[in-house]
């Protein structure tokens, strides 16, 4: 049994530095580790209990981080010596999901939608927080717009409410950047903020490169 806490003393670096949480984290004290298939290719972010047991249940086909995540676990009655376990930040498992592979389109969610546009109103440019952002469907789905990554932006209120029911060309209003659907690697990217930097380049590697000013 893992009553582990996180050995502050071995912290890898996290990326933001010092800068702390966003504000749209949820605390995440421990980093999460990249969980990938049997090919090699990402398929999700897993907690350290769940990486525990994929460990201790032999499913570890191979480790692929530069980076170790220590666990201390209790301490043995008998001896008195502490359990610990180092899990490695990425993980390739017995698994053949292949979702990476198979083009799997990632969840369209407001959080990850933020990430993906920077914070940014695409329309007119302001800086928003998180909680201020509204999710704008550039073809209204009042016309049969639909809710997909590659119909939808991150707006400020004043340029969704001005914008309306129109299209950007009706509406006179230009988008700073084109919507995309990210791939499963960068999506990955856009969903954990406190991405460590051997995971990051990993992830980096399978994102294709993008210039997205219009
Ligand atoms: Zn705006």
């Amino acid at each position: 049994m893992w009553a582990a806490h996180y050995d502050r003393a071995n912290q890898p670096e996290l990326r933001g530095g010092s800068a702390g949480p966003r504000e749209d984290d949820a605390v995440e004290v421990f980093p999460r580790i990249l969980k990938l298939d049997v090919g090699g290719l990402p398929v999700e972010w897993i907690d350290w209990r769940e990486a525990v047991g994929l460990y201790f249940t032999d499913k570890i086909a191979w480790e692929a981080g530069s980076e170790k995540i220590r666990l201390r676990g209790g301490r043995c009655r008998e001896t008195g010596d502490r359990s610990e376990l180092a899990i490695d930040s990425i993980v390739a498992v017995r698994d053949r999901s292949h979702r990476f592979a198979r083009g799997l389109v990632p969840t369209l969610s407001r959080r990850e939608l933020y990430h993906r546009d920077g914070g940014i109103c695409m329309y007119c440019g302001l800086h928003m927080n998180y909680r201020d952002m509204q999710i704008e469907h550039v073809v209204p789905r009042s016309t049969g717009g639909v809710h997909e990554w590659t119909n939808v932006v991150a707006a400020c209120e004043p340029c969704n409410r001005h914008k309306d029911d129109r299209t950007p060309e009706a509406a006179g209003m230009k988008l700073l950047a084109l919507p995309y659907e990210p791939n499963l690697a960068e999506w990955l990217i856009l969903a954990n903020r406190r991405i460590l930097a051997d995971q990051q380049a990993f992830l980096e590697r399978l994102a294709p490169r993008r210039n997205r000013l219009t």
